[in-house]
């Protein structure tokens, strides 16, 4: 769906090997300040086409800021920044006209039916009616929305506003798709839903940046991400070569029947290479779990409530970088 276009910058030479493409996005020590608060503190991106990137942080880590800048809605206090191309500060009407946003809360027209949603947005792309009624209703098919087409939004579910949302963005088929938090708010099945699409769009090669304080949505989604903490960055990879870097294969999460797990640490300290203590639990960071399992029960003393071995994931990178679970 998407057509690069434009002097984009090629990767240069000695780079990891990824994605080809060319680098859509592209900056270098970017900063932005309100007032005497630094939002975003020197950040570098590389974002190519066909890649799916996210940023992953907590809440007032700097994410929608960071996305602000890029959707070329807020200008940069200090930096470089360069989107498809071309220079934000004096480009922002060209640039925007090629990306789609998907913002954090919705913007629909609650009145108009959700096909005339897309309409209308399309039509501010100068695109004719007919043009944009047959995009409409290929993107309404694409985001299972068709048999509602004719129906107003104010009724329709959070997951079906927010799939509208990016069937509306998609209309001017946008060189980046920017999404920020998409799933927030959704509940389990309606957030599957969305990975899917988000997912097919990957597939499509469709070039996407979002961010998300879900650990899981960016394993699922994101070739390649960034964790912010504080305006900075606190690692940067694929998924995988996080986990690997800063975690081991598998943990084990030991559960007593206490508010209290320090007491605990010590004894499990020697079965596993590393610990961490939780007030509800204590994680131990092994190379297999099951057989860990069989090691605490061997301890003798006193039986843990539940032993839970699982393989490490993004959230035991979080833990390890910056102390905290990331948590809503
Ligand atoms: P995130 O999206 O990761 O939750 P934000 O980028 O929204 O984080 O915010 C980062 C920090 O910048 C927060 O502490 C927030 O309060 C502050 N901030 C964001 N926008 C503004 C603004 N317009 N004026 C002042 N402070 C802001």
């Amino acid at each position: 769906m998407s057509g690069a276009a434009g002097p984009l910058l090629e990767p240069s030479a000695g780079e990891q090997p990824g994605p080809s493409g060319p680098v859509l996005v592209h900056a270098r020590g970017l900063r932005k300040v309100y007032g005497g608060f630094t939002a975003v503190d020197g950040i570098d991106l590389d974002v190519r086409q066909g890649e799916s990137f996210g940023i992953l942080g907590p809440n007032g880590a700097g994410k929608s800021t960071t996305m602000r800048l890029v959707g070329c809605v807020s200008d940069p206090t200090e930096g470089e920044l360069s989107i498809l191309g071309l220079d934000p500060r004096h480009d922002g009407p060209s640039i925007r006209a090629r990306l789609g946003v998907v913002p954090q809360k919705d913007t629909l027209d609650e009145d108009l039916t959700v096909r005339e949603n897309v309409v209308v947005y399309g039509r501010y792309f100068g695109m004719s009616r007919a043009a944009v009624r047959a995009k409409a209703d290929e993107l309404l098919e694409f985001v299972q929305l068709s048999d509602r087409a004719d129906s107003v939004v104010e009724p329709l579910s959070g997951g079906m506003k927010r799939r509208l949302t990016i069937a509306r963005a998609l209309v001017n088929d946008p060189d980046i798709l920017l999404l920020d938090e998409p799933t927030t708010g959704l509940d389990p099945q309606a957030r599957h839903v969305l990975w899917d699409r988000l997912y097919r769009l990957k597939r499509e090669g469709v070039t996407l940046v979002l961010t998300t304080h879900y650990l899981d949505e960016a394993e699922q989604l994101c070739d390649r991400l960034v964790v912010m903490d504080g305006g900075r960055y606190v690692a940067e990879g694929s998924p995988a070569d996080l986990i690997r870097e800063h975690s081991t294969r598998e943990v084990l999460e030991v559960r007593y029947r206490t508010d209290d797990h320090e007491p605990y640490a010590e004894a499990l300290q020697r079965l596993a290479q590393r610990v961490e203590v939780l007030p509800d639990r204590v994680l131990l960071y092994v190379q297999d779990a099951d057989e860990t399992a069989t090691a605490v029960l061997a301890l003798g003393g006193e039986r843990p409530m539940s032993l839970l071995p699982r393989r490490s994931t993004l959230e035991d990178v979080f833990l390890r970088l910056t102390g905290r679970t990331l948590v809503d």
